[in-house]
């Protein structure tokens, strides 16, 4: 029912519940944090066997989908299976205004990059389009690259990277699809070149998005490009 509402009314509505009802983890209701611990437990890691370069579960290397489309990145990884609850938490952060959540899902992104490094100078936040960017009020994905940044030190910057062309959502889409659907959306800055990057965003899917922000700041120079997302789903 308050979907269409604006941004800023979204977040005063939310400190207005925020001052009648304490937090409730917004995957099973207790009250107490956003996202509690239980649900936290439950969350699946993806284990290895992965392919080592995007990560998915595979025994061999390259995977089956990496043989059919090579990434134009050295790597993706993500760090859980897109289930319950690490679904819910996700939905909220990106569609229900609940930034909060960006400290505990930054903290499992921190988690997993202190257990598993990636060689980074710095993180770049896969970038919304300005246009849904201002419809939001944020970008989910830099909030995240901001809690690693907070838990780990890495810099985070922002003006290295910007979507230059509105896109559909990808929701809809087949791979290719996709691919074609994201060639060319952005563009980096000269401030890459020789720099070992990581990418952030929530969700990974085909890899698309990643690739083609890669493919721009490789074209920028870059020296390596990875990406780390926070969930993936089971069969894309
Ligand atoms: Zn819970
Ligand atoms: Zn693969």
């Amino acid at each position: 029912m308050f979907a269409q509402l604006a941004p800023w009314l979204k977040t005063a509505r939310n400190a207005l519940l925020d001052l009648l009802f304490p937090p409730r983890c917004v995957a099973c209701r207790r009250s107490g944090n956003w996202f509690c611990a239980a649900c936290q437990a439950q969350i699946q890691p993806i284990r290895p066997p992965l392919c080592a370069h995007c990560g998915r579960p595979s025994t061999r290397t390259p995977c089956p989908f990496c043989h059919k489309q090579p990434l134009a990145m050295n790597g993706t990884r993500a760090v859980a299976f897109f289930d319950h609850p690490l679904r819910q938490a996700i939905h909220a952060l990106k569609y229900e205004q609940r930034t909060e959540l960006a400290a505990p899902l930054g903290d499992l992104l921190s988690d997993y990059l202190r257990a598993h490094p990636l060689p980074a100078d710095a993180l770049i936040a896969v970038p919304l389009h300005p246009t849904r960017e201002r419809e939001r009020g944020y970008n989910q994905a830099a909030l995240l690259a901001q809690a690693i940044h907070t838990r780990l030190g890495l810099p985070v910057w922002t003006d290295a990277l910007t979507r230059v062309r509105a896109t559909r959502t990808q929701t809809e889409l087949n791979a290719a699809e996709r691919r074609t659907n994201v060639a060319e959306a952005f563009a980096a800055t000269a401030r890459v070149a020789g720099a070992r990057l990581v990418l952030v965003d929530d969700v990974l899917t085909t890899g698309a998005t990643m690739n083609a922000c890669a493919v721009a700041l490789r074209e920028c120079g870059a020296q390596t490009v990875w990406g780390v997302a926070l969930a993936r789903p089971r069969l894309d």
